[in-house]
């Protein structure tokens, strides 16, 4: 009994886990359902570092210094359960069982209180950063209990990746509180990338460049404000040639974006917890949108393929610049919301500027502006919205002009961004002296007696719609 810790579910997250662990000196057990994944490990990467190779669950277990740690890393839903079943009757007290799958916090939070009541850890840990992040350094969210971690971030935040010398790994929260944050990270990522796809759909279709022409001006970007991994990648995306026909390569890939899941459970979620989450859920829905072909062509032939009047101005790369980068500020903004509402609701007491720490590295958002977001919540962590921070609210501030010019003339180009669009509403609902919410209390009280406040004195009141249409206190 002699490994430090354990993977089992060998595919390519938890191959890649398992042979950053050993290549950070850490003596690792693995195990895979069908032995030979773990064959296949061993015959290449066996050099890489110190494993021991288990066939069964039973030598899995026995091979582990004691208290155990054990991270899963199996397809999640049915696979987790069914491998927490297998294992669970093999530990002792103490031990912890870690789940490094993409798990819904719902299921995290039943799995933790299943496993707590037998003595044991369950540690729900988001790893962000795909196959290459398992591998050389992800950014690493785990909840569970303070106890476990004092155990397990020793050796997570030995794994992980680093940024100005800190490890992308805290311990998140209890229970569900790793997988939660997780969720809202890669919900982020869809309104992140959304947005990045709208600037570039802008510069294309209403500025006339090319796929080629935009990849340099992303480029330009990445140098500035907006530096960030996706900003980096979508340069190389868009400046790809395909081999095949000779054109861009974007111009060849069917225009129907896929989606696996967690970009609706934050949405989902952020509707149970009453959380505007606009840019995160426009993103969700230009995803559907995108993949109801047969609409689309249905639609398209009705009334023709919409004409894009081009608008070509000399600011129009600017404008665009400062919209996505106000535009993504609204989108974190919202999601750090979302973060806090669950924290309330949960107990988790979430630290937001160790959230955005931990995602400075690994992570697919990782980007320079996650420090300006570390430092608002460092210096408030009660901050009203990221929005009032003042680095950002000047940030803002400065883009306002450029980001209506930007909305305004892809409204008339006809060039849908909804991403965009939908930011700005938030901002300027946001700012509103007066919402028309008032006018919607009054219908609700015409047709339902839902009653209102009023803005000059305290209690409820209802107006006898149909009757005299005097007013009474509820
Ligand atoms: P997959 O999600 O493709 O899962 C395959 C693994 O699950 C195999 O090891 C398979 O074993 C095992 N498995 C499936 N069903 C069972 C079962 N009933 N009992 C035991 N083992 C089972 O692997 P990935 O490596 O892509 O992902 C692993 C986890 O990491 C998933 O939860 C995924 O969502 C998450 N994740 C993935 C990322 C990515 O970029 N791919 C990024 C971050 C998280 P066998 O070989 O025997 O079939």
């Amino acid at each position: 009994a002699t490994a430090r810790i354990a993977v089992t579910g060998l595919a390519v997250m938890g191959s890649n886990l398992a042979r950053n662990l050993a290549r950070h000196g850490h003596r690792v057990a693995v195990h895979n359902r069908s032995s030979s994944r773990t064959k296949l490990l061993i015959e290449q990467h066996g050099h890489e570092g110190d494993f021991v190779a288990a066939e069964t669950m039973e030598d899995l277990v026995a091979s582990l210094q004691k208290p155990r740690q054990i991270i899963i890393m199996v397809k999640a839903g049915g696979p987790t359960d069914a491998v927490i079943d297998e294992l669970t009757p093999l530990l002792d007290e103490g031990d912890m069982v870690i789940d490094g799958g993409n798990a819904h916090y719902a299921d995290t939070r039943r799995r933790e209180a299943a496993l707590r009541d037998l003595g044991l850890h369950f540690v729900g840990a988001g790893i962000s950063g795909g196959e290459e992040g398992a591998l050389n350094g992800p950014s690493i969210m785990p909840g569970g209990s303070k106890e476990s971690y004092v155990h397990l971030g020793p050796v997570l935040e030995s794994i992980a990746a680093v940024v100005d010398g800190t490890p992308c790994c805290v311990h998140v929260g209890p229970d569900g509180a790793g997988h939660f944050v997780k969720m809202v990270h890669n919900g982020i990522e869809y309104a992140d990338m959304q947005l990045i796809a709208e600037a570039y759909d802008l510069l294309l279709r209403a500025g006339g460049k090319t796929p080629a022409e935009i990849a340099d001006v992303f480029r330009e970007w990445n140098e500035g404000d907006l530096e960030s991994y996706l900003i980096e990648i979508t340069a190389d995306v868009l400046s790809h040639v395909d081999a095949d026909s000779g054109k861009s390569l974007v111009e060849v890939i069917a225009d129907e974006a896929e989606q696996k899941g967690t970009g609706r459970w934050t949405v989902q979620e952020a509707l149970e917890l009453g959380v505007p989450v606009t840019g995160i859920a426009e993103a969700v829905f230009a995803r559907s949108l995108s993949g109801r072909v047969d609409q689309r062509k249905a639609v398209r032939d009705a009334f023709g393929a919409s004409e894009v009047a081009k608008t070509v101005t000399d600011g129009l790369v600017d404008d665009v610049r400062q919209a996505l980068y106000a535009s993504k500020v609204v989108a974190y903004a919202q999601g750090f919301d979302q973060m806090r509402a669950a924290s309330k609701e949960y107990g988790w007491d979430l630290d937001l500027g160790a959230m955005a720490t931990i995602w400075r590295g690994g992570c697919i958002i990782r980007a320079r502006f996650l420090d300006r977001i570390r430092e608002a919540y460092d210096g408030s962590p009660e901050l009203a919205s990221l929005l009032v921070d003042d680095y950002f609210r000047e940030a803002v501030q400065n883009a306002e002009a450029a980001w209506r010019r930007v909305v305004v003339g892809a409204v008339q180009a006809g060039v849908p961004v909804p991403g965009f669009v939908s930011a700005l509403a938030y901002y300027d609902g946001l700012r509103s002296e007066r919402l028309p919410a008032a006018l919607i209390q009054g219908l609700r009280d015409f047709f339902g007696a839902h009653t209102y406040r009023r803005t000059d004195r305290e209690g409820s009141f209802h107006t006898l719609w149909s009757g005299d249409r005097s007013q009474v206190e509820a």
